[in-house]
């Protein structure tokens, strides 16, 4: 991966972006800066009876749009840059999605897999009752993100309660649906950019089957390839943060028994089913790097993993004509500038993946109203939003003559700087 730091990425997004509108200077400057920027350091007490401590974060970044909104991440490369760099990327999304809702994301510095369930549980909860005074229904409420999970946003949630001294279903989402999660969140983001990419197909007269390959396969990656396989597109490359794999046959591969071979065997490359079998034999031939994967000879191409795998480095040999950014801040400026030149199409982030927090939306709106709506509800409703969110950036990239990517970015800003001024 090359070294960058994606908050400053972030930044030249935003000005590319800003050089379409006329913003006025205060306005400029609160949106270039986060609002607030919580570091902590979280004990805990490990099985052995040592104690460790680890970095945890949380960045408000803006919430003019209302309370700030967005996951928790658990992953060794976790740090200040990243976590503003995601709060920002969030508040961009929420304005384009249109939910009202602001930017923020936060994380741990921890690699979740070296800790016992009950370490990842007490990490958790100590997480959450460092962050309670400044998180809230109306205030600032997480969800998941990388390595975690609603068992992990339950146990933050009980924790917050405690504090609260009463219940608090709101203050997260992405809950189990015994906890008073929403049916349909944990498929939700795969699920949008699943509508996004067809609406584009749709708005070019693209014809399917098109070849498929996703780098990532965690909550994201795996639930845009069950839903493609299933409608007519070719899986034909998968990868893990251990490898990958590439049907060179082309027929592509059979994403449910990928799904149950992963969970028994912890790794993607041991899974090359095609068919009804997985073939330990075919495997030898159809290993492929995280690296390679990315510039596959296909018509689409999934990061879903994370941030600046596409760079100056390998954008010049990125052969996919579609880019579908399902992870946050995979493509860098540089890589932008060249894939553009390339006339290959990016979907961006900020757009491709924010089914999950539109859904958290409806999470959020159902626990305030003691509601319970059927998964059939949430899906149309989340195609809706999708479609609606899509056509728009899509008119925007025409009216503005820009890339998708700063289409988005200015629809987001005009809705943002309209809020700053009528609260201002
Ligand atoms: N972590 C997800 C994202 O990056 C979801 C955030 C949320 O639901 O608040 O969009």
């Amino acid at each position: 991966m090359v070294a960058q730091n994606p908050f400053d990425n972030a930044l030249i997004q935003l000005k590319n972006a800003s050089k379409y509108l006329n913003l006025d200077e205060s306005f400029w400057t609160v949106i270039s800066t986060p609002k607030r920027t919580i570091q902590l350091s979280i004990p805990l007490k490990k099985d052995t009876g040592d104690l460790e401590v680890f970095k945890g974060y949380r960045v408000q970044y803006n919430n003019f749009l209302g309370p700030y909104k967005g996951g928790l991440r658990y992953h060794p490369q976790v740090n200040i840059d990243e976590v503003k760099a995601l709060s920002f990327w969030m508040m961009i999304k929420n304005a384009v999605l249109d939910v009202p809702f602001g930017g923020g994301k936060g994380g741990i510095e921890v690699d979740p897999k070296k800790l016992s369930k009950k370490e990842l549980e007490n990490l958790t909860r100590n997480f959450a009752k460092l962050l309670s005074p400044n998180i809230g229904e109306d205030i600032d409420v997480p969800a998941p993100d990388v390595n975690t999970n609603s068992q992990i946003m339950d146990w933050f949630e009980d924790e917050f309660s405690k504090v609260a001294g009463k219940d608090s279903p709101a203050v997260v989402t992405g809950k189990s649906l015994e906890n008073g999660g929403s049916k349909g969140r944990e498929e939700a983001t795969g699920m949008g950019g699943f509508f996004v990419l067809e609406n584009l197909l749709n708005t070019l007269n693209l014809k399917k089957p098109l070849r498929v390959a996703i780098q990532g396969f965690g909550n994201v990656g795996s639930h845009i390839a069950e839903l493609l396989s299933k409608n007519d597109y070719l899986v034909v490359a998968l990868s893990d943060s251990k490898g990958g794999i590439f049907d060179q046959s082309g027929s592509g591969f059979n994403i449910d028994l990928v799904k149950d071979c992963k969970e028994k065997k912890g790794r993607i490359s041991d899974c090359y089913c095609i068919g009804s079998v997985c073939d330990l034999a075919a495997k030898q031939k159809g290993d492929i790097s995280n690296e390679k994967l990315l510039e596959l000879d296909v018509d689409i191409l999934i990061p879903a993993a994370l941030e600046n795998v596409i760079n100056e480095r390998n954008a010049n040999n990125i052969k996919a004509k579609i880019i579908l950014e399902m992870a946050n801040g995979p493509t860098t400026p540089k890589a932008d500038k060249i894939l553009q030149e390339k006339e290959i199409l990016v979907v961006p982030d900020v757009l491709a993946n924010a089914g999950g927090v539109t859904v958290s939306y409806f999470e959020w709106l159902q626990n305030r109203n003691k509601e319970s709506w059927e998964l059939e509800e949430v899906i149309n409703k989340l195609k809706e939003k999708m479609e609606k969110a899509f056509n728009e950036v899509w008119q925007k990239s025409q009216e503005k003559n820009t890339n998708l990517r700063t289409a988005a970015y200015i629809l987001a800003l005009e809705r943002l700087s309209e809020k700053f001024k009528l609260s201002s």
